[in-house]
């Protein structure tokens, strides 16, 4: 089909928060997408005599924003919240690798499409899994989760994560839940090879991501970064959580995080790192200097006692920062709109005080600083002809919103907004606050399912 015959969507009479790089807005405007892309967008109504118009939406009472981006998270927690509630990243960590090193296919399937759905129905078109657990013999976990992210058609970055340091060699994770160094690169070459694509309107794609320092040998690091590069895709892992696993490199490399991950070559413009809560000025400046990304998580890092991240110092620093719910064991509430409102009001509780973030850059944060980490920020994050067409139509005239006096102030200060319509590459995900291309009450009876039945192997034994 020509692009001149692809078929029109038209969105009006709605405000419309482009976060461009001017943060233009429109009090009324439109948006013409035309097959997966933008078409156009402005104040006022949309141009007059387009052909080919399939769907004319009224906006009135909404606020349409770029789709929200998430850029880091676990989706096999999904079958493991509210487990270890009391506990911080090290303890919690040891209470859960025995549960997780349990999971199988299934499990891990279900569990993806109980995580998409939560975020997806909150606003988010564009997903991460960092996942990083896979017993042998556990099937074929990556395929599980990449076909869940496709069935429900949200795009997609599946972090294909490894751990290979175990109790044995001084690591956190037991010796029964990790993979050898050659099974952990083999692997992860092979899932880039069958399902990363590169492609402007990508769906899916595959980044390398040993897991952390703590459960991660230095080669793994290294021979990871040099497959990344390689294969020519990104770079993710865990870095500068806590307290503790600063000491645990300081203790084992003599070396804080950020010095350990330049050593092994991980700074670069194609990384980015979740948390970095504990970097000290030498760090952000190091991060700043390579382009290094981080994925800012702000409820998980509440719930482990991880500490504030410094987000207003790394923005002002140059350092691209997007939002991440992080895995749902330590986030049970699995959706990314409460990322956007934590990152502002948990960096007003740091050293910045009122001046840390306000709402606009909260939104940034989940948009285009989103897109920026995943390295798609010439695709998505931002509502401008020629990129895809993620957005999402937030409805702000109902109870939760009506009375609050500005549009972004209502969806980052406010409850989460209803979503009356997103659209994933131009095409619906979600009408009337509800999923369309999947079904959330058999989801959800599904996840719930393969949660106890996992519960039983592990009483099992
Ligand atoms: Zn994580």
């Amino acid at each position: 089909m020509a692009a001149s015959a692809a078929a029109r969507t038209i969105i009006e009479n709605c405000a419309i928060a482009t976060v461009d790089a001017n943060d233009t807005e429109y009090a009324s405007g439109y948006v013409v997408v035309a097959g997966n892309r933008i078409e156009s967008i402005g104040a006022g109504k949309a141009p007059e005599g387009l052909d080919n118009v399939v769907r004319r939406i009224d906006g009135t009472g909404h606020l349409v924003t770029p789709g929200l981006v998430n850029t880091h998270h676990h989706f096999y927690q999904w079958i493991t919240r509210g487990l270890a509630t009391d506990h911080n990243l090290f303890n919690w960590l040891v209470a859960l690798y025995p549960t997780w090193a349990r999971i199988d296919e299934a499990m891990v399937k279900a569990a993806a499409q109980g995580s998409l759905a939560m975020m997806a129905r909150g606003g988010v078109t564009t997903a991460m899994d960092h996942h990083y657990v896979f017993p042998k013999g556990s099937g074929d976990l990556s395929g599980a989760v990449i076909g869940a992210a496709s069935d429900m058609g949200v795009r997609f970055t599946l972090a294909r994560g490894s751990m290979d340091r175990s109790e044995k060699d001084g690591g956190l994770p037991p010796d029964f839940a990790v993979e050898t160094l050659e099974g952990a690169l083999t692997a992860t070459e092979e899932t880039v090879r069958k399902h990363h694509d590169a492609s402007f309107d990508a769906m899916t794609q595959v980044a390398v991501a040993p897991c952390s320092p703590f459960s991660v040998s230095t080669e793994l690091m290294k021979q990871g970064a040099e497959l990344a590069r390689r294969l020519g895709v990104r770079l993710h892992t865990h870095g500068s959580e806590t307290v503790e696993e600063e000491q645990f490199c300081k203790e084992l490399f003599g070396m804080g995080p950020t010095d350990y991950f330049e050593s092994t070559g991980w700074l670069g413009s194609d990384v980015w790192m979740a948390h970095c809560v504990h970097m000290n000025d030498s760090d952000i400046a190091a991060f700043a200097r390579t382009g290094t990304g981080v994925a800012h998580c702000p409820s998980s890092n509440a719930r482990l006692a991880a500490g504030i991240a410094r987000v207003p110092d790394m923005l002002k620093a140059g350092v691209p920062v997007g939002l991440g719910v992080d895995g749902t064991a330590s986030n049970e509430s699995g959706e990314l709109h409460t990322e956007l409102r934590n990152a502002l009001l948990i960096n007003r509780l740091g050293a910045h005080r009122e001046a840390a973030l306000n709402a606009r850059q909260a939104l940034r944060l989940g948009t285009y600083g989103g897109a920026q980490v995943l390295g798609r920020a010439d695709q998505i994050g931002s509502l401008e002809a020629g990129k895809l067409a993620d957005l999402v139509m937030w409805k702000i005239d109902g109870l939760g919103h009506s009375t609050i006096a500005d549009p972004v102030t209502a969806i980052v200060f406010g409850a989460a907004a209803p979503v009356t319509l997103s659209l994933v590459n131009g095409k619906p995900v979600v009408e009337d606050n509800r999923l369309i291309t999947v079904d959330e009450d058999a989801i959800a009876r599904d996840a719930r399912a393969e949660a106890q039945r996992l519960a039983r192997i592990v009483a099992q034994g």
